[in-house]
């Protein structure tokens, strides 16, 4: 399986980073060795002094299909969870400078955290379900999809123009405002629509 994740699809987390406004989503990946799943805890890498978490709506893909068009693209999902793209900001920032790649600092073993999936008909509209991230019990991200710069299904299109999308492959749909840094110790709870996702510490 392959992770596919979007950057940049929430206008307040592109201000707070000084990014441009995409034309089109910003699409990268990470390897099936990314995923970290069942609460596990994940540990600090040495390679990085300033890890950031960035809470996502995640997509679990469920058919195979590729140039899939917007209007079918619901069709290729059934289930919906909460992850954390975990990023290695002080990489990110030399890699964007240099104008290399991301993926030592997006894409690295475990950086890839994710809870169990439900059911996408426990909502009513997938575009208006808000998702949060607790650090130590205290609220640190608040997102709703309703302000995703480009929806679900025009990811779906978009994405399946490039990668054939496979049964089990997951779909990062882009962080909200609020990333910041964790540290060894702190413990990380995400939640969709008040429902408790995932609890993990940093070890
Ligand atoms: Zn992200």
């Amino acid at each position: 399986m392959k992770i596919i994740c979007i950057g940049r699809n929430y206008t307040e987390h592109i201000e707070e980073l000084n990014n441009e406004r995409p034309e089109e989503p910003v699409v990268f990946l990470k390897p099936d060795s990314a995923l970290l799943k069942n609460n596990d805890p994940f540990y600090f890498p040495a390679f990085t002094n300033e890890l950031h978490h960035e809470v996502e709506l995640v997509i679990k893909i469920s058919r195979e299909g590729k140039n899939i068009q917007p209007k079918f693209a619901h069709k290729y999902y059934e289930e919906v969870g909460l992850g954390i793209d975990f990023t290695a900001r002080d990489l990110q920032q030399k890699a964007k400078e240099k104008g290399l790649p991301w993926e030592k600092a997006k894409a690295f073993n475990h950086s890839a955290p994710v809870s169990g999936f439900v059911d996408k008909k426990l909502f009513s509209n997938l575009q208006n379900i808000s998702f949060s991230l607790e650090k130590n019990g205290k609220s640190v991200q608040q997102g709703n999809t309703s302000l995703m710069l480009f929806p679900i299904d025009e990811l779906i299109a978009h994405v399946s123009q490039f990668f054939t999308l496979k049964k089990g492959d997951l779909l990062f749909t882009g962080t909200p405002k609020g990333t910041g840094p964790v540290q060894i110790g702190d413990r990380l709870t995400g939640k969709l629509e008040g429902q408790e996702m995932f609890d993990f510490e940093i070890k």
